[in-house]
């Protein structure tokens, strides 16, 4: 049993987090069965590239990506302020690390920014720090973390090579689920990011990073396995490190997802793909 009340909040919102990722996945059932659905079956296969998936559209800030993507009304102005103009992903940090524009910034320990190369090709995007992140101000150290670093080692991508960084850059009390009003404040910072480095991939790691960015309510299992056009570069989700260590079951499909992805990067790479 929890001895405290913060560790009794803790545990609950985590059960509460294990069951919404659950009912997202499959459905009004509680017990998962061992074998995928069907749905699931269809998206590995395409994993494995036994498909090409096409790209799908998206929102589009950058101005690469057909116009007719989303109605203009949709996208996504940056707020007046002058952090905007940052030059560098240092000058960013510099600029912003200090926020307090969401509640957020006053339960935090550490702003977390981001980790990885500034001219990184793929960019992995999280939800929010959690305690270890929060104590360290680095993205994706804790359990998670370390999850991350061995799938990434699998596929022979260096932590250093890519960069990482979370919708949120502070952490939500409890690893609470981020508010609409707090990704509403912080993800214009991530925009900056993404305008700074260059992308050409983006891994949303989770549902949640996957919704934001894609500004969609589907499911993961819907999200996975396509090619998304998020703003002129390619999107592609897979499940979240914290949910492999809830549910091994998933562990298959992300290693079929890494694979595609690392394929992706090396033809990106060699010239290969026509849209890369
Ligand atoms: N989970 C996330 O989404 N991000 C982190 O940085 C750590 C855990």
């Amino acid at each position: 049993m929890p001895d405290t009340t913060d560790e009794l909040h803790q545990l609950l919102s985590d059960i509460q987090r294990a069951l919404i990722q659950e009912k997202e996945l499959s459905g009004d059932t509680l017990f998962v069965d061992p074998t995928p659905p069907a749905q699931e079956q269809e998206i590995t296969a395409m994993a494995s590239h036994k498909k090409t998936p096409p790209v799908e559209s998206g929102p589009d800030l950058f101005g690469f990506a057909p116009p007719a993507a989303v109605p203009s009304q949709q996208l996504p102005a940056y707020p007046a302020e002058a952090w905007v103009s940052a030059a560098s992903l240092s000058d960013l940090n510099a600029a912003i690390c200090d926020c307090v524009k969401c509640s957020l910034g006053n339960t935090r320990t550490k702003f977390v920014f981001g980790v990885g190369s500034p001219n990184a090709d793929i960019v992995l995007v999280g939800e929010a720090p959690g305690a270890d992140e929060d104590i360290q101000g680095e993205p994706f150290v804790g359990r998670a973390g370390q999850l991350l670093n061995k799938i990434l080692e699998a596929v022979h991508f260096k932590r250093e090579e890519v960069y990482i960084c979370n919708i949120l850059k502070c952490r939500p009390p409890n690893n609470r689920e981020p508010q609409a009003d707090e990704i509403d404040t912080c993800e214009p910072h991530l925009w900056k990011q993404l305008e700074l480095i260059k992308p050409k991939i983006i891994v949303c790691l989770g549902r949640i990073a996957a919704q934001t960015l894609l500004r969609t309510t589907d499911t993961l299992t819907n999200l996975r396995g396509k090619i998304h056009n998020y703003r002129g570069i390619k999107l592609v989700v897979t499940y979240h490190p914290a949910a492999l260590l809830r549910n091994p079951n998933w562990k298959k499909p992300t290693w079929e997802d890494v694979q595609w992805i690392r394929k992706m990067y090396d033809e990106m790479k060699s010239g290969a793909d026509p849209q890369g």
